[in-house]
């Protein structure tokens, strides 16, 4: 006689709720029209108009669905019970082959399924520091040059992987991401912006925050030198301008600094577009940044708040009388105020889950 299990849904761990966090927070505010497909074609939620993920537990994930009008739950059950971020994020992935088998090729693409595509095949090069320059007391200017000849530019905001050895994990003059994948211990790794690209000295300009621990890449980018060998993965688009924006807001900390000079940068090719930025530094100092006509830029202090808590941001967003019609916005910096930004953005204003881009560059964790 078989014996039929049944499970029950129980919380995951702490730890690996933790590490889920970013996750989820990525998908909710990157790919929601990822978790839309998923939400009309598996959670049950055929009508749904706009999805996130609230939850995941061991058997699944729940999600808010707004339909007609209407806020439901929607739920996507696990082929299997996971106990490990891993395990969820190959369910989550299980979950949208359903979904796209189900939907057929009549439903356009989603942008995670197409960024499953572009990093199946991004290059890797092996780079090195060439200069250094200190823009403020938490902000380096770093140059890589050579090996970056064929570096295929996006133009504007783009970024990439960057990859510092350590004493364990060694950058040989080859590496690539399929070595970084195996690698364990890995050399330390975060995502940063190409400020700007130069092809004739085949250079790449970076602007680094120092975050003031020792420890990941902003701990090597207090101190790194010329000669210090990093390699690049990527590179690949940020926040791409729709053509129909009328005006776009953005906001950021010292994080996004860069990929908010670039896309001003990007905008030159739209000059109808009026483009109001604000950019929390530690004492609201002004960076280099780009100038062109029908741009505000407000520059706010953090103080004596430390990163990612003083909720400037959300105020300065607060503070805008914002009309939705044709209105873009571009959220960079701490995730849990990037979440308070988006939820006020799309709940209070009314805007669309498309032209609502607040995205978490980083996770502030107690030390
Ligand atoms: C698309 C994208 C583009 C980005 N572009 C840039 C960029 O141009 N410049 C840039 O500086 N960052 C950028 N970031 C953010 C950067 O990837 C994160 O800050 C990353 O956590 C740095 O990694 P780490 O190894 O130094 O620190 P981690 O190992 O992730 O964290 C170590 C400690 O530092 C803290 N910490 C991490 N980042 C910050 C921060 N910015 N401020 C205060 N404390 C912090 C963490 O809370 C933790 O306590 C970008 C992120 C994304 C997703």
């Amino acid at each position: 006689m078989s014996e039929h299990v049944v499970h029950a849904a129980a919380p995951l761990d702490d730890d690996v709720r933790a590490q889920l966090a970013e996750t989820v927070e990525h998908f909710n505010a990157n790919h929601a029209d990822t978790v839309l497909l998923v939400a009309r074609h598996v959670a049950g939620a055929e009508s749904a108009t706009d999805a996130e993920i609230v939850d995941v537990d061991t058997l699944g994930a729940t999600l808010t669905v707004r339909a007609g009008g209407h806020v439901v739950a929607g739920r996507v059950d696990f082929t299997e019970p996971v106990r490990s971020a891993a395990e969820v994020q190959q369910q989550v992935f299980a979950a949208i082959g359903r979904a796209r088998a189900e939907a057929g090729d009549t439903v356009p693409t989603t942008s995670l399924e197409r960024e499953l595509v572009t990093t199946a095949s991004l290059p890797t090069f092996v780079t090195e520091v060439s200069s250094v320059r200190t823009l403020t007391p938490e902000l380096r200017e770093i140059v890589l040059s050579g090996g970056l000849d064929d570096f295929p530019s996006l133009g504007a905001d783009q970024f990439v992987f960057v990859m510092v050895p350590t004493a364990e994990a060694p950058i040989g003059e080859h590496y690539s991401m399929a070595d970084w994948r195996v690698a364990d211990p890995k050399p330390l790794g975060a995502y940063y912006t190409v400020r700007s690209y130069d092809p004739g000295a085949g250079s790449i300009t970076l602007w680094a925050v120092l975050h003031g621990h020792d420890d990941g890449v902003g701990g090597w980018a207090a101190g790194c030198v010329p000669g210090d060998r990093v390699a690049i993965w990527g590179p690949r688009e940020g926040m791409g301008v729709p053509s129909d924006a009328r005006k776009l807001l953005v906001v950021t900390d010292t994080s996004g600094a860069a990929a908010a000079a670039a896309v001003v940068d990007e905008l030159a090719a739209f000059p109808d577009v009026e483009v109001d930025v604000v950019i929390e530094t530690a004492d609201g100092a002004p960076l280099p940044f780009p100038s062109r006509t029908g741009l505000a830029v407000e520059w706010c202090a953090r103080g004596e708040a430390e990163s990612g808590t003083s909720g400037n941001l959300l105020a300065a967003v607060r503070r805008r009388d914002l009309d939705p019609s044709g209105l873009v916005v571009f959220g960079a910096g701490e995730s849990r105020e990037m979440t308070a930004i988006r939820r006020y953005l799309r709940g209070d204003v009314g805007m669309s889950a498309t032209a609502v881009h607040a995205i978490a560059y980083w996770r502030r964790r107690p030390h």
